[in-house]
């Protein structure tokens, strides 16, 4: 192979990255080919999780046989900054680590410490933040606060602790959450937002219970719609509970008034209490899809770039990591990999465009590349 080419091993999509005429060089702005920039990278650090939700992680199939990657698979820290780093130089500003439960993964806050260093091309931090269950906030909350960790977001599915229990599956109490959102408050990671995937059927009964809960209390509760992704956790169309309904529902109590977007490509639809308790969101990714201005990435625990949270197909990085690639030719094959992008999947679900999904390979788990 000509020693100025680059080959991304493995999945047939991926393109090869070239110095010289062919190299996509940083320059801080990187469109893809429906004219998306790159703005925002999601990494997962681990594949685990302690928690079995339904929608997610469904203890039929993540049983204790479940293959999990091997440690030796995992990208280490110096890896995934390398990464991030060029990421960066190609307009990246925002870094979400997740997971699988981030927290699992040990010594997280060296990650977080050695993120924090980063600067974009304009030599601003990066805007780092770290989505949750909540499950070991209360211990880790300071820590990560001082390695440099800005905000998080917590997901939690409801306060009554019976259908708290059931909807993580293995019995674990609410309060602990609660008890890790107030540790992460008063280490300063907010202002924090709370995750609730809204399941008809399930627990629509707590959407009011979350929305009193967190009123006024300086956290953003924001709805999301269950999404069919992956391809293990059963997802139907009745079980989906429009956001629009959960407006109307929390409105109907409390009235509300529409917000203006504050970024581009921002996911959630943003909402006032008309009082000034503070706001909600809601995320349609089913009903109101937002791929015309979806500027994420996700890169998975070992090293492969998805381009879509449909995706079935990953750009595999680590050998490009783990060989002899400068990190010119590494982002060169970045850049190609993101002109190349044009997926829109949820937008082709909601014109129902004949598959999208008949015949087409397996849909990588939530778990695997985060949400
Ligand atoms: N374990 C962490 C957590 O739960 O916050 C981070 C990873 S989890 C995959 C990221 C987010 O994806 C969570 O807010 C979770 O609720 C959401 N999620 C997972 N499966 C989903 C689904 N089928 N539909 C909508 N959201 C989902
Ligand atoms: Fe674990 Fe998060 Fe998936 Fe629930 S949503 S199973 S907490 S990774
Ligand atoms: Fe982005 Fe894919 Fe979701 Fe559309 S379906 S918003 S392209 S991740």
């Amino acid at each position: 192979m000509n020693q100025h080419v680059v080959r991304v091993s493995e999945i047939g999509r991926a393109p090869r990255a070239a110095s010289g005429a062919h190299a996509v060089p940083a320059t801080g702005v990187l469109l893809d080919r429906l004219a998306r920039p790159l703005t925002d990278l999601r990494i997962s650090v681990t594949d685990r999780c302690n928690f079995r939700c339904s929608y997610c992680m469904p203890k039929e199939v993540f049983d204790k046989d479940y293959q999990y990657l091997p440690h030796s698979a995992l990208l280490s820290f110096e890896e995934i900054t390398r990464l991030a780093r060029l990421f960066a130089s190609h307009g990246v500003r925002k870094i979400r680590l997740t997971g699988g439960e981030p927290l699992l993964r040990k010594n997280l806050e060296v990650l977080v410490e050695q993120l924090a260093a980063l600067r974009t091309p304009d030599g601003q931090p990066l805007d780092l933040t770290l989505t949750t269950n909540g499950s070991l906030l209360a211990r880790k909350a300071r820590a990560l606060k001082a390695a440099g960790l800005n905000r998080v977001t917590v997901s939690l599915d409801g306060l009554d602790d019976t259908v708290f229990r059931r909807m993580n599956d293995v019995d674990f109490p609410v309060a602990e959450v609660l008890a890790g959102i107030e540790a992460a408050k008063a280490a300063g990671l907010g202002p924090i937002k709370v995750n609730m995937v809204v399941k008809r059927g399930t627990n629509e009964q707590e959407i009011l219970p979350m929305a009193r809960h967190f009123r006024g209390s300086g956290v953003v509760l924001r709805f999301i719609e269950y999404m069919d992704v992956g391809a293990t956790n059963g997802w139907r169309m009745d079980e989906v509970l429009p956001s629009a309904d959960v407006v109307s529902r929390v409105g109907a109590e409390f009235p509300l008034q529409p917000l203006e977007a504050t970024a581009a490509g921002e996911t959630a639809q943003r909402w006032a209490y008309a009082d000034g308790g503070g706001e909600i969101g809601v995320i349609s990714s089913v009903t109101q899809a937002f791929c015309h201005d979806c500027s994420r990435a996700r890169l998975s625990t070992e090293g492969k770039l998805y381009l879509c949270l449909f995706a079935s197909q990953g750009h595999d990085l680590r050998p490009l990591l783990r060989g002899d690639a400068d990190d010119a030719q590494i982002a060169s094959a970045l850049g190609h990999i993101w002109q190349g992008r044009s997926d829109r999947y949820s937008e082709l679900r909601a014109q129902r465009v004949p598959d999208t999904d008949a015949g087409a390979p397996r849909r990588v788990e939530m778990s695997y590349i985060g949400g």
